[in-house]
């Protein structure tokens, strides 16, 4: 199994501390990060995707917008050299304890403002990595490398 992702979702991940949308938006992505805690792949896709999912059944929800289009476009382009490869549709990645806190390095250093610029949560997100992304919920165990 994969777990199916947006390109800026691979961001909100970086600081996500249990807030959202709504209850049965959070109580998913709190799901959705212990997957990705054990290790679960990760599949690009386009449009909608298991985080939007609880959302989905709302006239009122953002997912289909233009604007939350190119937010992947954005976030796609600025995260591609970080896993050193297109970040396109279909594409498979997997997240590391190391990765992430080379992505979260690098979110605090402001790297992937471009795709969040107009983000409702932005604010949020800034203060978290300012500080120290204390709080947030995904965590990987580093693997150990063999000794001998
Ligand atoms: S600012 Fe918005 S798009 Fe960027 S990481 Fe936070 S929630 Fe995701």
């Amino acid at each position: 199994m994969a777990v199916p992702l947006r390109a800026h979702h691979l961001l909100c991940l970086l600081s996500y501390s249990g807030e959202g949308y709504s209850p049965a938006f959070v109580h998913g992505f709190n799901g959705i990060v212990q997957r990705l805690a054990d290790a679960e792949p990760i599949e690009l896709v386009t449009g909608p995707d298991a985080i939007c999912a609880p959302l989905c059944s709302d006239p009122c929800a953002h997912c289909h917008n233009q604007s939350v289009t190119q937010r992947d476009q954005l976030a796609a382009d600025a995260l591609a050299p970080w896993f050193e490869r297109p970040l396109v549709p279909g594409a498979r990645l997997t997240l590391s304890a190391q990765r992430l806190a080379q992505l979260r390095a690098a979110f605090a250093q402001d790297q992937f403002h471009r795709a969040c610029a107009g983000c409702p949560w932005d604010g949020l997100c800034a203060d978290i990595a300012r500080n120290g992304f204390a709080g947030t919920l995904l965590h990987m165990e580093p693997v150990a490398v063999p000794t001998d």
